[in-house]
């Protein structure tokens, strides 16, 4: 463990002191814990990848209600239907100029079509003036990542929008990141079909037939795609613990994944870090001013469905504040995701915790990724870590190489260092006022932070 993990530690004691009449050191103990880490392996190993509807999240549910009930917690179950999607079992085969077997996987919401050959055709990076130049009426197409100089990148989902309209026969994706690597992602949004088959291919695959087409030769595929969107029932799972008030603090992961990998970085280290802060909260520092819930929510790889049907479902005036842990390591600062009133609880921690480097890592960046989303747009404050650099396993996420061999314990131990005080103050912080913004206030704030893409999401969803 490095020195500034252990500072913060010993500054737990202080920092709780600074704003809570109970103090209990959660100090010593903290040293040796694994138990998220074990039970982080078990997830990763006996139940894998955990797409909405697959075994694998059904046995990753239980065996984590399983490890909550061991810890003495009442479990919440909630289960909801939501648009889910089933893989099938692809292929995409090139059979001119020569024959070869691609690299792809199909993204989410993709759609089944009875077999078919097609030509490729290369359409940029999926505007609509690339498109419209690639000719793509009865052709698929192939879209690169590389985007036009001044331009911003299109959302996979909305090039397939574009493509289908035009007329193509289905979407093929070139992945950035090189050594056969096929990022899966979602093709359509809101829960809907994607309007054709859409692919990712890996950029090896990718470059070549790019490659191929831009040398004028004539490029077709035979396709076959088998993949179908069906309602799924899934579950959140929560547990309390219950305050002096009733109004909460909701600490949230996602606890779905691809099914590609093992959903190790993306994102069983949240599982594992809200496992192991809960476990540690209820064993040294139970008694706290707010309640803290700690919620697994199901289905945000496929569009924040479980975090929106919690939002959905609860008295939003009962929730103080979200924090949420999405691929989180290493945090030397925080995100208050647009909410300005959280900077104060913010530089105090700052102030105690010397990992937390500046008053300058305390960002104030939101984004529609993930599952602090819904809570944002219903005003309520969310906050998340913040780190400088790349987490060391990120680059394989949403990938087969997302594995429990890729973390680092210490990546996972350090959330659980520097967040579970922060959370017990949080708990305790009845001086900070966090009011919840109003609707105007939410657009305003999407205004000033240039997070144009939540407008969307808030629109889609109706708020
Ligand atoms: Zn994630």
């Amino acid at each position: 463990m490095n020195q500034n993990i252990k500072t913060c530690i010993f500054t737990i004691v202080l920092y709780i002191s600074s704003f809570s009449q109970t103090v209990t050191p959660v100090v010593d103990t903290n040293y040796s814990f694994h138990e998220g880490y074990r039970l982080l392996s078990r997830i990763c190993d006996e139940a894998g990848g955990r797409l909405i509807g697959t075994e694998g999240n059904y046995k990753g549910i239980s065996i984590l209600t399983e490890e909550l009930k061991n810890l003495g917690f009442s479990v919440n179950n909630d289960d909801y239907i939501i648009p889910g999607w089933k893989r099938g079992d692809d292929k995409i085969q090139v059979i001119a100029p020569v024959k070869k077997n691609l690299r792809a996987i199909a993204l989410g919401y993709s759609i089944a079509k009875p077999d078919f050959e097609t030509e490729l055709v290369f359409a940029g990076s999926g505007t609509d003036s690339e498109i419209t130049a690639a000719h793509v009426q009865g052709k698929a197409a192939l879209v690169t990542f590389e985007h036009l100089p001044g331009k911003d990148p299109v959302y996979r989902y909305d090039a397939i929008k574009s493509l289908a309209a035009a007329g193509a026969t289905a979407a093929i994706f070139i992945d950035s990141r090189q050594g056969g690597m096929v990022m899966c992602s979602m093709g359509a949004t809101g829960g809907k079909a994607a309007l054709i088959p859409a692919f990712a291919t890996s950029f090896e695959d990718g470059k070549w037939l790019k490659r191929v087409i831009q040398n004028k030769q004539t490029t077709r595929l035979f396709i076959h795609a088998s993949d179908s969107c069906q309602p799924v029932t899934v579950s959140n799972l929560s547990v309390l613990l219950p305050g002096q008030s009733s109004k909460k603090i909701v600490v949230g992961a996602h606890f779905d994944s691809w099914d590609l990998g093992q959903g190790a970085t993306d994102n069983g280290l949240g599982i594992a870090q809200l496992y192991e802060m809960a476990r540690l909260i209820k064993q040294l520092h139970p008694e706290n001013y707010y309640s803290i819930e700690f919620v697994w929510f199901n289905g945000e790889e496929l569009g924040l469905h479980g975090s929106k049907h919690y939002v959905d479902n609860q008295n939003t005036d009962d929730i103080i504040a979200m924090v949420n842990f999405d691929m989180a390591a290493a945090p030397n600062g925080f995100n208050t995701y647009g909410y300005d009133e959280l900077k104060p609880f913010c530089l105090a921690a700052a102030r105690v915790f010397s990992c937390i480097d500046t008053a300058q890592k305390i960002i104030n960046t939101p984004h529609s990724g993930s599952d602090f989303v819904p809570f944002i747009l219903r005003g309520i404050p969310a906050l998340g870590g913040n780190s400088d650099g790349p987490l060391p396993g990120g680059k394989y996420y949403h990938d087969f190489g997302d594995t429990f061999d890729k973390i680092i314990e210490e990546d996972y131990r350090s959330v659980v260092t520097v967040f579970t005080p922060v959370i017990i103050s949080l708990a305790n912080s009845q001086q900070f006022k966090l009011p919840h913004k109003t609707r105007e206030e939410v657009l305003d704030m999407i205004k000033r932070t240039h997070s144009e893409s939540l407008l969307r999401v808030m629109k889609m969803w109706g708020y």
